[in-house]
């Protein structure tokens, strides 16, 4: 698959010095759903405006197709932007909404009707075609906004944090209609969000920011399971993080030494420094709390422990541990147990236990990360 969109070294500097977008390059497949995904002001929005065209880069290439359009105006990009707001008009219908672009662009009447009607089917309502905004929920809005930026056959669809005025259940049935609506038009979409579920559920890939810049960018899983640093690792779901020194390291593994005990890595631990201190990272659902004598699998680390507290959470049983590693400062772990294990073996406050965890499952990061 070509590339559609090519971002080449891209910098944005607002008056007064502020520094959006940092010398970013990025590559987008034609019918890729790319999500750029961050912090509020990492410069998601800004590189969203740029490749628009609401925003001129200060340096840098931004290519369309082929064609570079770094400095064309946006009614000369194939490209369309659903808001955050969804900026509909209130006092025109639906059809009316969704066909405004095509009218401002002189298209003739006959054609705008059906254009309008194929816009609305695509988003499944045409039933609402005589509505106007103000009748509709939420999502219905969403949807409207949708068909609008769809009307104009655009190459790529630009989502600027579509979802977020939407309540939380709602919110998720439009991620997974979104997605849907993805692999029906087989366009590509670029969406930006500070929801890491968000992303995680919808994208082929994210690309996630900091500072304007691009800190690491993959499939879901990849983030996931193989964060490049303590930043990528906590922005993608929860991880428990526990410092340590650096006693052995290479690109097969690592072991990080605490003031009592010891954990072992079988990730590329080649980005660490003997001696020095790393931060190490497990996600909670990768601890495999021992019940009732279990032992640990050949290889895994074991570490003891005295359970704080036990959260009942419906889909997971919660347990915040204080791990013996630390003998002064407590090490506190989450761990995720299934709830389908029998209520009696669910742990008191205070009761001693242990956790074994997979060594391919430990992440290892410099703890102070180099610019
Ligand atoms: P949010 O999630 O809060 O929208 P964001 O990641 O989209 O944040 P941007 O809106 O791209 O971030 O902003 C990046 C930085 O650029 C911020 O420091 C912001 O204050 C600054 N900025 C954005 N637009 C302008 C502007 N028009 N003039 C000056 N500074 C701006």
């Amino acid at each position: 698959m070509s590339n559609i969109i090519e971002l080449t070294a891209l910098t944005k500097i607002f008056p007064g010095g502020i520094v959006a977008v940092d010398n970013l390059s990025l590559n987008i497949k034609e019918g890729e759903f790319v999500t750029l995904l961050g912090p509020s002001g990492c410069g998601k929005t800004t590189m969203l405006r740029l490749v628009a065209g609401f925003e001129i880069p200060t340096k840098g290439q931004i290519s369309l197709a082929g064609e570079d359009v770094t400095e064309l105006p946006p009614y000369q990009r194939q490209v369309n932007t659903v808001f955050q707001d969804y900026a509909l008009f209130p006092h025109m219908t639906v059809a009316q909404n969704v066909g405004y672009g095509l009218r401002v662009a002189g298209i003739a009447k006959k054609d705008i009707g059906k254009q309008v009607s194929e816009a609305l089917s695509m988003v499944d309502l045409l039933e609402k075609a005589d509505n106007r905004p103000g009748q509709l929920s939420g999502g219905q809005k969403q949807r409207v906004a949708l068909a609008r930026a769809l009307v104009r056959h655009p190459k790529v669809l630009l989502l600027d944090e579509p979802l977020s005025s939407l309540d939380a259940n709602l919110r998720e049935t439009m991620q997974i209609e979104l997605k849907h609506l993805h692999q029906r038009l087989g366009l590509t979409f670029v969406l930006v969000t500070h929801d890491q579920t968000e992303a995680m559920v919808m994208s082929d890939r994210v690309v996630v920011m900091e500072e304007g810049r691009n800190v690491q960018s993959g499939t879901p899983t990849e983030l996931y399971d193989h964060p490049a640093s303590a930043y990528v690792a906590n922005f993608l779901g929860n991880s428990n993080m526990i410092f340590g020194r650096v006693t052995a390291a290479d690109k097969n593994g690592a072991t990080i030494d605490f003031e009592n005990g010891a954990v072992r890595s079988f990730l590329d631990g080649a980005s660490l420094t003997l001696g020095e201190m790393a931060s190490v990272s497990i996600r909670p659902e990768k601890i495999g709390f021992l019940v009732d004598g279990e032992t640990a699998p050949e290889g895994f680390n074991v570490l003891t422990g005295t359970v704080h507290d036990c959260l009942f959470q419906g889909n997971v049983i919660r347990i915040e541990m204080n791990l013996d590693i630390g003998r002064d400062t407590p090490f506190f772990v989450e761990v995720h147990l299934r709830s389908t294990v029998s209520r009696s073996a669910i742990p008191q406050p205070g009761t001693r236990a242990s956790v074994a965890i997979d060594p391919h499952c430990v992440s290892v990061f410099p703890a102070d990360e180099p610019r």
